[in-house]
């Protein structure tokens, strides 16, 4: 019977919902009457005073006393071996609802009973830290969850949680320590995700303009994940802001040559650090190569910007209008105007503004980016999805209206 019971209360089915504040006097019922079974024989006496007591929960509920009803149906449910899988489910199921006031006042009721099982209290406690996570008390759920961890149990339930509290906190340095005790985080390589939190670090070390413990966290994220591509883009902006031009075009080119995807986040940086080096020629073979390994419009853009300034504008659009055959972009056309514009007077001019205004708003409040696992759109390149918080899943939108 409390099979059932914890059974309906863990169900998830719409029909839940409606049916949820029946089921919960029901439940208590059940509950007491397992506890009284296994009594073996409940005295006359204490029957009557549960009996009034269910009255007055039942009475509580239909006057929309939802509270008061919960503390009587809780009072009911005697605590025993029996009866702990009942609370536990209840209060699992108020934290789905997201009641997790009420979730807290369950799991908090069953954790301060002293008949537990050592297993029961861990089940207890593992329930309250994720209350405790929703309701956003970050140090409490931290607290118990550290317990179950010093006590080697719920392992497998525990580290993502408190990993998922570090990552929300952006406490890197403890989510690396709890992510090294893991294989997997979700579907993606804990070492992967690991060279992520050193990048953050990196990250952080050099806002705080300590380059050399910027340098050292790469190195530590490269050791984690040796095609982190993020840690080498890293470096590539340390060294162009250090004005080594050269080991920023080497750092770049790695960053391309382990996800081309982010081809389109160097490119500006790429032509800044040739013009520095009077090399931009050199950037021209680059991009060839580039364009025939990339779908997307934006090294061709480069290029024709290369094109513009060394053989001028109409040599730049007649280049892009070649390409906008074989990789049709609203981006391309909106450049294949501007160049268009500028040997234009007249009617003609007037014409081609009016297509510019076009492609403008085409492309305005249009995502740029794209979470490969759960289709999440941005203007930003997030390296952890705040859809799905994968960590290297958002790359640019290919496509008319994208790259
Ligand atoms: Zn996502």
């Amino acid at each position: 019977m409390a099979f059932l019971f914890v059974t309906l209360l863990r169900g998830s089915h719409p029909l839940m919902e409606s049916w949820f504040w029946l089921l919960l006097p029901i439940a208590a019922l059940g509950g007491w009457l397992v506890a009284a079974r296994s009594a073996g024989k409940a005295g006359s006496c204490a029957d009557s005073m549960l009996g009034s007591e269910y009255i007055k929960g039942l009475n509580y509920l239909l006057n929309e006393q939802q509270d008061k009803a919960i503390d009587v149906f809780i009072r009911m449910l005697e605590v025993n071996s029996d009866t702990v899988e009942t609370y536990l489910a209840l209060g699992n199921l108020f934290r789905k609802r997201g009641e997790v006031d009420r979730a807290i006042r369950i799991h908090q009721n069953l954790v301060a009973r002293t008949n537990l099982s050592n297993e029961q209290r861990t089940d207890a406690l593992l329930e309250l830290g994720q209350d405790y996570m929703k309701a956003g008390l970050f140090d409490r759920a931290e607290g118990l969850f550290r317990e179950l961890i010093e006590s080697n149990v719920h392992l497998s339930s525990v580290l993502p949680l408190l990993l998922d509290i570090y990552q929300q906190e952006k406490d890197w340095g403890n989510a690396i320590a709890i992510a090294e005790q893991m294989g997997f985080v979700g579907e993606q390589s804990a070492r992967a995700v690991i060279a992520q939190f050193y990048c953050e670090l990196a990250e952080n070390a050099r806002a705080r303009v300590k380059i050399d413990e910027a340098l050292r966290l790469l190195d530590k994220a490269s050791e984690y994940n040796p095609h982190c591509a993020r840690a080498s883009l890293i470096r590539g902006q340390i060294a162009r802001q250090k004005g080594d031009y050269q080991a920023a075009l080497t750092a770049y080119e790695q960053v391309v040559g382990r996800d081309i995807e982010l081809l389109p986040e160097i490119l500006d940086d790429m032509e800044e650090c040739h013009a520095a080096l009077n090399s931009t020629h050199a950037m021209i073979p680059y991009l060839q190569k580039s364009i025939s390994q990339y779908a997307g419009i934006s090294p061709v853009l480069a290029l024709a910007g290369i094109i513009s300034r060394e053989q001028g504008d109409q040599q730049a659009a007649d280049y892009i209008a070649g390409e906008l055959g074989k990789r049709p972009s609203v981006r391309g056309l909106a450049r294949f105007i501007d160049l268009n514009l500028s040997g234009c007077s007249g009617s003609a001019r007037d014409n081609l503004l009016i297509l510019k205004n076009m492609t403008d708003q085409l492309l305005e409040n249009k995502p740029v980016y794209k979470c490969n696992d759960c289709g999440f759109t941005g203007k930003t390149l997030h390296w952890q999805c705040p859809g799905c918080k994968h960590w290297n899943s958002i790359k640019p939108i290919h496509g008319v209206e994208g790259e």
